[in-house]
């Protein structure tokens, strides 16, 4: 396998890697424009664009509509958006069921804090876990619901609202692998979210009697059609295109500001972007490293030696020490999926690109290279990146240190105040109202 000498990435990377003849990829190369646009220019674009575009919509006034979840960039964008652009958003939400209850905390404190409307969607328990099974069995993907609800339900909500403009955070593609320059502006469109974002399989593919998947029951992962995208003018864009995007100091920020909470992560050192779902970086990262040999922790370390704050060496150790972690995730999940653990592994198992493992005589699977082996590739120390700063992650104290993150939680209660949002201490009694300390006020 041949691998960037700079970052981290194998050729095999699935969206598409290009070296050039240093051997350094097209994703560290659009990388180098982060300290080279003039970003005080692109965000006065970006604020061309949004001003152009943002409609002040129905009754509540929405200029745009933001994609939010418990984790990941939803702080920053949204205090980009509100804060810094002035303008007023519609958070959008699709649950995806395999939450935590810090994700839920983040979430109900996101919409607290920037006092924004939210909008979730949440999709029948029964109707996902046929969904997941036949994604699992058929494509060895337990996660196609949740990034086609993620990158369909918000633009589902723009149509039905009329808001046209929709503010992405990361265009994680150009992130990872360079696809688009960041002067390209690329947009989220149709093609984008199937090609990239949903791995090629559209809700459509989905459709199977056998398995029990009807037409009515992939509708809402259908994109809206061309004719109800064209009478809105839905148009749905990239922060990262018009701000430096460095999503670890963006997590900083909204730790200090707004109370984001991180944790500990399975499979990778990064403790701020996962946090809201118990298999992101879990048994989803761990099908990912099956397949292609590589995960998450890879993402990771290439992003930090790219922003120059780990050397490649540190993220090799990384890449190692996470890797081929087993998850602790699978019990969990199998017991919501209704699906024996051992018919999980059966589905990924072979599901490996040939390119990087191996299946010798004995039936064992083994990586038949690793970035590791690559240390020392001539033509590393030329192409290297100084270290300006130091690579630590921040792991923040629980609002509810006494909670077990143990099970999935579906829903939560919206609002900030002393119960710490009632996931723990206030559980409702069976067969009665929550108890609580009020007193009926007097009326007339
Ligand atoms: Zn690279």
């Amino acid at each position: 396998m041949i691998y960037c000498k700079r970052c981290l990435y194998p050729m095999n990377h699935p969206y598409g890697l290009i070296l050039d003849n240093e051997g350094v990829c097209s994703g560290c190369r659009v990388h180098e424009e982060k300290d080279e646009l003039d970003w005080p220019s692109r965000f006065k674009r970006l604020e061309q664009i949004v001003n152009e575009n943002s409609k002040r919509a129905g009754d509540r006034g929405f200029d745009c509509i933001v994609p939010v979840t418990g984790g990941g960039d939803s702080y920053f964008i949204v205090h980009t958006v509100k804060n810094v652009l002035g303008l007023n958003p519609l958070l959008v939400h699709y649950n995806p069921h395999y939450n935590t209850k810090r994700g839920i905390r983040n979430l109900a404190n996101l919409t607290t804090v920037f006092d924004a409307d939210l909008v979730t969607s949440t999709l029948s328990p029964a109707l996902l876990k046929r969904i997941t099974r036949h994604t699992l069995r058929r494509y060895g993907s337990m996660y196609w619901q949740v990034l086609a609800g993620s990158l369909t339900f918000p633009v589902h909500v723009a149509v039905k609202y009329r808001i046209p403009l929709i503010v992405w955070g990361v265009h994680g593609w150009s992130e990872q692998t360079g696809m688009f320059s960041h002067l390209d502006e690329v947009e989220m469109t149709e093609r984008c979210r199937k090609e990239h974002g949903l791995i090629g399989i559209s809700a459509e593919d989905l459709i199977d009697e056998a398995a029990g998947v009807a037409r009515q029951d992939v509708e809402p992962f259908r994109y809206p059609s061309d004719n109800e995208l064209e009478t809105v003018g839905v148009r749905g864009i990239y922060l990262s295109n018009y701000l430096r995007w460095d999503a670890k100091a963006q997590h900083e920020k909204m730790i200090e500001l707004f109370g984001y909470e991180s944790a500990a992560q399975q499979r990778t050192f990064n403790s701020y972007e996962d946090v809201h779902c118990f298999h992101s970086a879990g048994l989803h990262d761990y099908i990912k490293y099956i397949k292609w040999g590589y995960s998450k922790v890879t993402d990771h370390a290439s992003r930090e030696i790219r922003l120059k704050r780990m050397t490649r060496e540190e993220g090799i150790a990384m890449v190692e020490r996470y890797s081929a972690l087993t998850p602790r995730d699978l019990p969990l999940f199998s017991d919501w999926v209704d699906l024996p653990q051992e018919e999980i592994i059966d589905s990924i198992w072979n599901r490996r690109d040939r390119s990087i493992w191996n299946r010798g005589d004995d039936g064992r699977w083994e990586l038949l290279d690793s970035v590791a082996h690559h240390r020392d590739d001539h033509g590393v120390d030329a192409v290297r990146l100084c270290v300006k700063e130091p690579c630590e992650y921040r792991i923040t104290q629980s609002a509810e240190p006494d909670a077990r993150e143990d099970a999935y939680l579906l829903m939560g209660r919206g609002y900030v105040d002393k119960y710490d949002f009632g996931a723990l201490a206030d559980q409702p009694v069976p067969g009665g109202l929550t108890p609580r300390a009020w007193e009926r006020p007097h009326i007339g």
